[in-house]
């Protein structure tokens, strides 16, 4: 930590400062400036006390503390340098191999889960998505089919072989919801749901954990933290736009997420345009977008017909744009490095 010291301040109130830091477990080293002075505090930041209370500890002296460390620890790149890669059975997320994990916002019935597994699987998609718990801003919204459709999902895998990926919403679904899926997602609702992280973590499938709706992004990193933290190596964050003032688009789609989080963690990223634009008529621009600046995959939205869609119509994919869309990625997909 760095502690500036106020100008003009005695020796007698320098020393007590220098006797907090020691207290505390650091050690204090002193430069002495023209005006100021100004303290470095070696210490592990992560396992010691604050030191930012020295400001309100020692309000005539101290001018400012600011940490050096950040916060998270497992998530971060120093932790583990190298990319990381997750096994979902035949697949690997994170390395060569670029994954699009299509399918429908809600599941809503066999015929339609099952034909849109067929028509995304052609397309060339490996997992498909689908909520069986949907988080809905309503009440009086469809709140997904529960377990039926957990089941409708496990039979779409033994059909096409597809991985399946789906929202896990309440701790008390965790094992119920794992026993169906490959891949548990946490919805952005629920990405500060820490208890929600821990059961999901639990279970030992790998999680995909939006960003909230209004999450910087230090604290997604600390909420992916949560599952490292919870001995589940296997964590993928998912980008799916956040609130801003613009209303042209649902959400805005934040692509600078990608070499962020590249930088900062070794984790994959996905990226969801479908929730991020709200609009399926945006969708194409921002998945080539996102594989030329190094997304690892891409969560897409696709509906036999959209119009009828049980939640999210606007936003969802026929699966003429879908199949238009997997050809017309290939050229980015192979440019920025992937098969
Ligand atoms: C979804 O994937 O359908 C969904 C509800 O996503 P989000 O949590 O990003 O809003
Ligand atoms: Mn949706």
């Amino acid at each position: 930590m760095i502690i500036v010291l106020k100008p003009r301040i005695s020796r007698k109130e320098e020393q007590a400062v220098l006797k907090e830091i020691r207290k505390l477990g650091y050690i204090p080293h002193v430069m002495r400036g023209v005006a100021r002075t100004v303290i470095g505090a070696i210490g592990d930041e992560l396992t010691h006390a604050n030191l930012e209370t020295l400001v309100t500890q020692f309000p005539r002296a101290v001018e400012s503390v600011t940490p050096i460390q950040k916060r998270y620890k497992l998530i971060s790149r120093e932790a583990h340098p190298a990319n990381s890669t997750i096994r979902v059975r035949e697949h690997v997320i994170g390395g060569k191999q670029f994954h699009v994990m299509a399918g429908p916002c809600s599941v809503e019935s066999e015929k339609q889960l099952l034909q849109t597994a067929e028509a995304v699987k052609a397309a060339g998609a490996t997992f498909l998505r689908g909520g069986a718990f949907k988080p809905r801003t309503s009440p009086y919204e469809f709140q997904g089919l529960g377990e039926k459709g957990l089941k409708l999902l496990d039979k779409a895998r033994r059909v096409t072989g597809l991985a399946v990926i789906t929202e896990l919403l309440s701790e008390n679904h965790a094992e119920m919801v794992a026993e169906y899926t490959d891949i548990i997602q946490i919805g952005a609702r629920n990405s500060q749901n820490f208890q929600l992280l821990i059961a999901a973590a639990k279970t030992g499938k790998p999680v995909l954990l939006k960003r909230g709706l209004s999450m910087k992004i230090e604290e997604w990193l600390l909420a992916g933290e949560y599952v490292l933290a919870n001995e589940n190596p296997n964590l993928l964050f998912c980008e799916r736009g956040i609130r801003t003032f613009e209303t042209y688009t649902r959400n805005t789609l934040d692509l600078s997420t990608i070499p962020i989080i590249k930088r900062e963690s070794h984790c994959p990223i996905v990226i969801d345009p479908s929730q991020g634009a709200g609009r399926a008529d945006l969708v194409a621009a921002m998945c080539k977008g996102a594989v030329a600046m190094g997304a690892d995959a891409l969560l897409i939205e696709v509906h036999p017909n959209p119009a009828e869609a049980w939640s999210d119509g606007a936003q969802q994919m026929s699966f003429d744009m879908f199949a238009k869309l997997m050809k017309e990625l290939k050229p980015f997909i192979t440019a920025a490095g992937r098969e």
